[in-house]
């Protein structure tokens, strides 16, 4: 593996930005030439057949992890078209995120005596949950105010840290950066680290041994599933082994459409989606997203909140549990063949990145990381107004401020308070009515 900046030669090891220094994006590399696909053959299945593509590490921990099954999709017969479902969804915690994490903690284990942290909407939370687990090593996810209680639970007895920050995902990505730092982790969020990207690419090379299809439709919601797929192919070309990138179709939700709106020149939009694995507002790989899209030739699809249903009831049909951020590709798929966009003999893989056990958004996730010191503040500020020292003084614990107002930080990003007034430079804080209901739930 290599990683010199094109632009200003800097070489970079342990921490692999998406970006330089200088401006420029990084892009992890290997010697093309001496690499021979021919002997993955002889291995089993799995992310690290691959290992000569992947970046060097002293001990893989893996809990074994990709080699997903490619099952012949029924809705094919019925459209004439040859459609394969690539199934995610068996992957040691539920989604491809188990291929880019196996590969990140295995990386990162000399650099994560203190633990390992990302910011995920909740697939990767969960699978860093589980690898961190397996390493001996403390996990810290950071995961946004809106996410599955499903993923929670897992995310929770899986052992995990986890600090509830922002709304969507993206907002949670400086504040993991800062975590990181200051208590000296190994952040694994892709969008702050390339090494894990370098384990998601390892679905492109399963579907080339087995498909090597023509069209891959792939779930859009941060752009680093599809900016990994079309490594994995640039990769595969590279070392001679396919001659043309399949096209890669991006699908997102019409309510959160940062990437495909661009494709398709219509205004983007970003509010939640019942697909809340696809809520990313501002994703950071979007320039990356779009050269996949762009030079594989692709194309992009918008699909609407009434359509998630149909999407998870015929992904059911072919005996799969898709979450609804992953049953997007149906409806995407159906569109796209009433338009005659396929030709009869295109090879089609549907990815179904992530498992529907993981649950719907529910509001009762609240309960779930409200611990004992938030309680507290939370009754206090249940009688008037405080300011954050007022509440330090009022809590009687040997708690450093900054804690205080690190809760209270968190408590406001749950929706749960809401500054009231100012009185110089002090500000106060009130429950709001969400934090008033909540409290009242727990009697
Ligand atoms: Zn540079």
């Amino acid at each position: 593996m290599r990683v010199r900046c094109p632009g200003c030669g800097r070489l970079y090891s342990s921490l692999i930005p998406p970006t330089c220094s200088c401006g420029e994006p990084l892009r992890i590399t290997y010697d093309y030439d001496s690499i021979d696909p021919s002997a993955w053959r002889d291995r089993k299945p799995g992310v690290w057949r691959y290992r000569e593509l992947l970046p060097e590490v002293h001990e893989v921990v893996s809990l074994s992890e990709g080699g997903t099954p490619l099952l012949r999709a029924k809705l094919g017969g019925e459209l004439g078209l040859k459609i394969f479902i690539k199934d995610e969804t068996r992957n040691p915690t539920g989604s491809f995120r188990d291929r880019l994490i196996t590969v990140a903690v295995s990386y990162g284990l000399p650099h994560a005596d203190n633990g390992f942290v990302i910011a995920s909407n909740g697939n990767a939370a969960a699978s860093l949950a589980a690898y961190a687990s397996r390493a001996g090593r403390p996990a810290y996810v950071v995961v946004p105010k809106l996410i599955e209680q499903g993923k929670l639970n897992q995310i929770a007895a899986l052992g995990a840290k986890v600090i509830r920050y922002g709304e969507s995902v993206d907002e949670g990505i400086s504040y993991a950066e800062g975590l990181a730092e200051g208590k000296g982790l190994y952040n694994v969020t892709p969008e702050s680290n390339l090494v894990g990207l370098e384990g998601q690419k390892t679905l492109a090379f399963e579907l080339w041994e087995e498909l090597d299809p023509t069209h891959v439709i792939v779930p859009t919601g941060s752009g680093s599933n599809l900016y990994s797929i079309y490594k994995g192919f640039v990769e595969l070309r590279e070392i001679g082994a396919i001659e043309e990138l399949p096209r890669l179709i991006a699908v997102q939700a019409e309510k959160c459409s940062p990437i495909a709106s661009e494709i398709l020149g219509v205004e983007p939009r970003a509010e939640p989606t019942k697909a809340l694995g696809l809520y990313v507002k501002n994703p950071v790989m979007k320039e990356l997203a779009l050269k996949a899209i762009d030079e594989s030739g692709g194309t992009a699809v918008l699909v609407g909140e009434d359509e998630l249903d149909l999407g998870q009831r015929l992904l059911a049909k072919e005996g799969i549990f898709a979450e609804y951020a992953s049953a997007v590709i149906v409806p995407a798929l159906l569109k796209l063949a009433e338009e005659d966009y396929f030709e009869r003999d295109d090879r089609i893989a549907l990815v179904v990145t992530s498992s529907g056990l993981k649950g719907h958004y529910s509001e009762s996730r609240e309960r779930f990381s409200v611990g004992g010191t938030k309680l507290e503040i939370l009754r206090l500020l249940s009688e008037k107004s405080m300011y954050g020292y007022e509440i330090w003084e009022a809590l009687e614990k040997p708690l450093k401020y900054q804690a205080v107002y690190q809760h209270l930080r968190e408590l406001e990003s749950m929706g749960l308070i809401e500054e009231t007034h100012r009185r110089g430079r002090r500000v106060y804080y009130g429950l709001t009515e969400r934090g008033r209901r909540f409290l009242e739930t727990l009697g």
